[in-house]
């Protein structure tokens, strides 16, 4: 048996599953462990790029840095969802995460910013008085949970 055979070429995936299909295998991984880590635990040797944030009809979300985009994925289904968030579209932000072999950028933290500040972006169901992790609706009453920025130094860096 010969050992080889060469090997496919590294197929690339149409543009569309590019953002797509790293998002979703890299979130069955680190669905369980990373979400949480990700939410509290001081960034380890993650790469942090700035620029605006915007969703690309057929590719999924991009950051525009300097009038490139770079094409983004997740480590968590809840980050790239809210990556996907309209309400977010057009913002700067900062994302903290990995440069994949793939192109894409691997989000991990997102941090929105104003006026130089960073915030951290939760969903918020004030008649429950409920945090949802990713947009949509409350897991317990059901209405739309809205979208608040919270600055970095009341919530993190105690
Ligand atoms: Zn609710």
């Amino acid at each position: 048996m010969r050992l080889s055979e060469p090997q496919p070429r590294a197929t690339r995936v149409s543009a569309s599953l590019r953002g797509i299909a790293p998002a979703l295998l890299a979130c069955t991984l680190a669905l369980t462990a990373s979400a949480f880590r990700a939410a509290q635990g001081a960034p380890r040797h993650l790469t942090a790029l700035e620029g605006k944030l915007l969703p690309l009809p057929g590719e999924g979300p991009v950051l525009q840095i300097h009038g490139k985009d770079q094409l983004l994925s997740a480590t968590t289904t809840y980050l790239f969802h809210t990556l996907l968030d309209k309400r977010l579209a057009n913002r700067e932000v900062r994302l903290e995460g990995t440069m994949k072999a793939d192109g894409t950028f691997e989000a991990e933290r997102l941090f929105t910013i104003k006026e130089g500040k960073l915030y951290r972006v939760r969903y918020f169901c004030k008649v429950c008085n409920l945090e949802a992790l990713e947009p949509g609706d409350c897991i317990c009453c059901q209405r739309p949970t809205e979208l608040e920025e919270i600055p970095v130094a009341d919530s993190d860096n105690k």
